[in-house]
């Protein structure tokens, strides 16, 4: 058989015109430092996808330029169908932004800030809906700043949804709530989806990534390691189970494919209850961790 003459270059896939978003070779550098080191990633419409990573990996740079608010150095990216670095009113109209420290500070009340908002939309969300949809319908007629932190961050996010996008970014929107708060917060994440509202989520909480997304990405270093299903996402779907138990006073350990099995077995041994009996996957926490630790090592 004849070589080719030529070395072709990899294959580059193009641009999914169907998804939310589509990135190609995404690059940005700060200095001579890629923060975002040719990033590949498609998202669907309608899902929620989380972003994970460490501190400093590109979440951020990746999510604003997406947004529109940074500038490119390469790559291809088209956000609803358009180049967010030429998106104009009405593509930005199609977009929600909650961002880390939100517009709680302000002297007006939340339904004068929902209206506000709301003024600056073709086909906004009626406020006081919004407002029940966050679950703030009794701080309706509350100044933003004599809000709790939980309330704040439910109020960023009725002014992101306000304008009914169909792409809702969400960077870090949980941090500080207390567990309640937080479940609060993660029906109303799910409620919106309900309604077809697609979502891009930065989170340093797995419990939250594993709670609400569909996928997940794990950039590290500028660059995209994984993107799996959260059940999926490092080999995690096909781990094997750790069972652990107590037998003659002394904790025991056994790693298996076949947890049933091994359990059946087990309960052989023992009159009634295997003492202390637990069956244990890795869980997205120890798989995230693993996947960072061995891309820094
Ligand atoms: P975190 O979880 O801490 O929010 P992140 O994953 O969002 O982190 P980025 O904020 O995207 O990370 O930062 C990626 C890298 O780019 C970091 O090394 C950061 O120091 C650098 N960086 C971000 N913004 C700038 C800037 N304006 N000028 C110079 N460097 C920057």
């Amino acid at each position: 058989m004849s070589r080719p003459s030529t070395v072709s270059a990899p294959a580059v896939t193009p641009l999914d015109p169907d998804a939310a978003i589509s990135i190609r070779g995404l690059v940005k550098s700060y200095g001579d430092r890629n923060a975002v080191d040719g990033v590949d990633l498609d998202i669907r419409r309608g899902e929620i996808f989380a972003l994970l990573g460490p501190n400093g990996a590109g979440k951020t740079t990746t999510v604003e330029v997406l947004e529109g608010y940074r500038r490119r150095d390469g790559g291809d990216v088209q956000v609803l169908g358009v180049d967010p670095a030429t998106g104009g009113r009405r593509w930005k109209a199609d977009i929600g932004i909650v961002l880390q420290s939100g517009a709680g500070d302000s002297q007006l009340t939340c339904l004068e800030l929902l209206r506000a908002q709301a003024s600056y939309y073709a086909d906004p969300r009626d406020p006081a809906e919004v407002l029940e949809l966050v679950g703030l319908t009794e701080k309706a007629g509350a100044r933003g700043r004599s809000l709790s932190g939980g309330q704040r961050r439910r109020l960023d996010v009725a002014l992101g949804i306000v304008g009914r996008p169909r792409l809702l970014f969400l960077d870090e929107p949980t941090t500080g709530f207390d567990p309640e708060a937080r479940r609060q917060f993660w029906s109303l994440i799910r409620s919106l989806r309900d309604l077809g509202t697609t979502m891009l989520l930065t989170t340093h909480y797995l419990d939250e990534a594993e709670e609400l997304a569909d996928r997940v990405g794990v950039i590290a270093r500028g660059r995209l390691v994984e993107v799996a299903v959260p059940a999926e996402l490092g080999g995690r779907g096909s781990a094997p189970a750790v069972v652990t138990w107590t037998e003659h006073g002394v904790r025991r350990t056994a790693e298996t494919a076949t947890p049933t099995g091994f359990v059946g077995e087990l309960a052989t041994r023992f009159p009634g209850e295997v003492p202390d009996l637990a069956v244990a996957r890795p869980t997205l926490e120890d798989v995230y961790l693993r996947m960072i630790g061995e891309d820094l090592s």
